[in-house]
């Protein structure tokens, strides 16, 4: 039942504390289904706050041995990480599709892109410089240090499951911080791999922590009470990265939270409008349009709307819907039925609000939870797509006259990580740019995402940012030392 890997070593369905792979105290386990087939594929133990306390008791023990190697030995254990999981590329990547139902080819540009993050971090691990200030008296010199934050809890997503935990783990590693995490239910195994990965590289034993369960709240309240937890880092819905912080306000523990969105993706009168239709399916369609980053809403200037319509219905009529394994899969399932049916409703919604349907629009005739790549003309920003993320392979054309407009309304939301627009206007880029109110902007692509940049969002969007030489700020404590009677 589980998928066939050349080294089967990195296929593991116990959960990982203090070096040890294991149970659960109770014995109790949860099932995984692989959401292409509706197979099982494997079981993960059903961990609760006990396991986690002990989770988060390996990781304080192992803390200050961590803290107090080098940044050197960390970085060649993160490089290690990183050239493992490159080496394993295939492996991880089929792994993933088994899970996660994407297609091979954007599992394999996952598990690339959450190696880089070790790659990167453990270079950066060398550059967690501290500054030396000229003081305010005489006899006094002032100095700053940068410390690791701690013990960091990371709990991730089920539609990037390598990248999110490498986003979290290659700075806190790099740090010199310990970790706990706790991967979503429907992804477990990507993460799981991880731990072996961790184990072959030489992190010591209660460094890197993995419990799995299906109770997240009871987990989340562990991690979330638990004093020896200094930070927690979150990537998933607002609503529950709300709760999070709320819980972490007992007390004030640090927080790095990469919420849900609400991109609008603009097309002016000016844009390359094949380059635009290009960007929007990459932006929209990959992973099925499950990633907090996927174009939301499509604002498209009036003069050249019904071209792009005709030339982006052709391109989505070209995508391939299957399993994620078969080599010719542009588009594989969606991750559930509840997925599936916040899919619908947002459709429905359109539909009674006046919105049509250019192509798609159904269940796939290959059933389970498969949905036709879908373009709806005639959206506006009252229906239910315009307001909340879809998260699903929907496409709705929203009209627009005038660039002042356009960004009132692109910014007519709560949320704000990704924005992207298409123009040859220079000065309308950095205008637009300036104006739009989302932590990433991108201008001519669709695609924005790298390990050297910052990702991050702002209003509901989450609070820190992931990645770039920004990224172990949110890992570190800057501490000031004064240093009296020189
Ligand atoms: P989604 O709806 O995309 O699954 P969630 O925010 O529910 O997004 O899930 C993201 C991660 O948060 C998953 O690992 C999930 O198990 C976990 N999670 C969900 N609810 C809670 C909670 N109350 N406390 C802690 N973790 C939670």
């Amino acid at each position: 039942r589980q998928p066939s890997l050349d080294d089967s070593g990195l296929w593991r369905e116990q959960a990982l504390i203090a070096g040890q792979w294991r149970d659960s105290d109770a014995g109790g386990r949860c099932e995984v289904r692989n959401p292409a087939s509706g197979a099982l594929l494997g079981t993960v133990p059903d961990m609760g706050a006990a396991e986690t306390c002990q989770a988060i008791d390996a990781a304080h023990a192992a803390f200050p041995a961590w803290a107090a190697t080098t940044a050197k030995q960390r970085a060649q254990v993160l490089r290690r990480m990183h050239d493992l999981m490159m080496q394993h590329q295939h492996d991880l990547a089929v792994l993933m599709t088994a899970e996660q139902g994407k297609p091979l080819a954007e599992a394999l540009g996952e598990v690339a892109y959450s190696a880089s993050y070790f790659e990167w971090f453990g270079e950066q691990a060398k550059r967690m410089d501290g500054d030396t200030i000229p003081g305010h008296a005489g006899d006094k010199r002032l100095l700053t240090l940068r410390q690791p934050v701690g013990v960091v809890a990371a709990i991730t997503p089920w539609n990037f499951p390598s990248a999110m935990l490498g986003r979290k783990l290659g700075p806190a590693l790099a740090a010199g911080c310990t970790v706990v995490c706790k991967p979503a239910l429907q992804t477990p195994f990507s993460a799981l791999a991880l731990g072996v990965i961790g184990e072959r590289a030489g992190l010591p034993p209660g460094v890197l922590n993995i419990v799995t369960g299906a109770d997240a709240p009871a987990i989340g309240a562990e991690m979330t009470s638990n004093p020896k937890v200094r930070k927690l880092g979150f990537t998933g819905s607002t609503a529950v990265g709300k709760q999070l912080m709320a819980q972490c306000a007992t007390d004030l523990k640090r927080l790095s939270l990469e919420l849900g969105g609400n991109a609008p993706f603009i097309v002016f009168d000016d844009a390359d409008l094949d380059a635009a239709v290009a960007g929007a399916i990459a932006s929209k369609f990959r992973n099925s349009g499950q990633t907090c980053v996927c174009a939301n809403r499509l604002f498209v200037q009036a003069g050249v709307h019904d071209a792009f319509a005709e030339k982006l219905v052709a391109a989505v009529r070209a995508l391939r819907v299957g399993d994620g394994l078969l080599d010719d899969t542009d588009q594989g399932p969606l991750i559930d039925a509840k997925a599936l049916a916040k899919v619908e409703a947002h459709i429905a919604d359109a539909l009674a609000k006046g919105a049509r349907i250019a192509i798609g629009g159904h269940r796939h005739a290959l059933g389970g939870t498969f949905f036709e790549p879908t373009v709806l003309l005639d959206a506006g920003d009252d229906m239910l797509l315009a307001h909340e993320e879809t998260f699903g392979p929907v496409a709705p054309l929203l009209r627009f006259e005038t660039e002042d407009e356009v960004l009132r309304r692109a910014n007519a939301t709560p949320f704000g990580l990704a924005a992207y627009f298409y123009t040859r206007d220079l000065a309308r880029s950095w205008r637009v740019s300036e104006a739009l109110q989302a932590g990433m902007v991108g201008i001519n692509t669709g695609l924005i995402s790298t390990e050297v940049a910052p990702f991050g969002g702002v209003k509901q969007s989450g609070v820190g940012r992931e990645g770039s030489k920004y990224g172990l700020d949110d890992y570190t404590e800057l501490k000031y030392v004064c240093v009296g009677g020189v």
